[in-house]
């Protein structure tokens, strides 16, 4: 279980998020949706470790991330991550790219090729192994950036916004990616973006966000069918 409690966030004296409560089921693929400024980004850095917490706390699997006097490294949450900008290394190939996390976590050469090789299957990028981002549309290389976060196996992959940049046509190719993706590793997947069609079609269960509180957390359809605000229903598209 992935939890967070009471959780809150202030920025000079302004709060981006306000007494915050998940609890995340273990393989859930759960979206965070809401408008600009509502603080999916924060709470999605909060788990990673980018961010302390102003109060609250944050468990995965009984172990305490975060609290008023715990705050576990980024990297030793050992959760894969996704950005909307993929900042891949653009001196190296894909190939080198994926195994990055391998490299530096010294894992060993026979597990390096066999995790490498089925990272690639799963995002269906084998035969651009040995090429250079460079050389990659950007639906591409977002493949590239989502194999090289499950290369070392995490049992929760965060990602914000990571179709932001695509076009239409590539976005539906990708869901489908991550939809593949959720199912081969069943991953916790936590999915930060303001497309409310997105959200309803990937996720199994959404929390809505609004000038930083949780306005719902319900499956899409329970969602559609019963929006608790009359904002609510006018931000998923239903009116009221
Ligand atoms: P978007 O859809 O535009 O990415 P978001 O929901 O991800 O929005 P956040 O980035 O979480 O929103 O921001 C929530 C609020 O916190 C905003 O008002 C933002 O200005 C503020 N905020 C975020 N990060 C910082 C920071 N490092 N310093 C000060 N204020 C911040
Ligand atoms: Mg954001």
């Amino acid at each position: 279980l992935l939890t967070l409690n009471q959780i809150n966030k202030s920025f000079n004296g302004q709060n981006a998020v306000s007494d915050l409560n998940l609890s995340i089921e273990p393989g859930a693929f759960v979206a965070l949706l809401g408008p600009s400024g509502c603080g999916k980004s924060t709470t999605l850095r909060m788990l990673a470790g980018f961010e302390k917490v102003s109060s609250g706390s944050i468990f995965h699997g009984g172990r305490c991330l975060s609290n008023a006097t715990t705050h576990v490294a980024p990297e030793n949450r050992d959760f894969g991550m996704v950005f909307q900008s993929y900042a891949l290394w653009p001196h190296m190939s894909v190939m080198e790219n994926i195994a990055y996390p391998l490299t530096i976590k010294r894992v060993d050469r026979a597990t390096k090729q066999k995790r490498i090789q089925e990272a690639l299957a799963i995002v269906q990028l084998e035969p651009y192994a040995d090429r250079s981002p460079a050389e990659l549309s950007g639906g591409q290389r977002q493949r590239v950036a989502l194999a090289r976060s499950l290369v070392t196996e995490p049992e929760v992959i965060l990602l914000d916004e990571p179709l932001a940049n695509l076009d239409r046509h590539l976005r539906a190719t990708m869901e489908e990616t991550f939809r593949t993706f959720h199912k081969r590793t069943g991953a916790t997947m936590v999915y930060v973006t303001h497309d409310q069609s997105e959200a309803m079609s990937l996720a199994d269960q959404i929390a809505v966000l609004k000038n930083g509180q949780l306005i719902q957390w319900a499956s899409p359809q329970s969602l559609y069918q019963q929006p608790r605000t009359a904002w609510l229903a006018d931000f998923i598209g239903r009116g009221s």
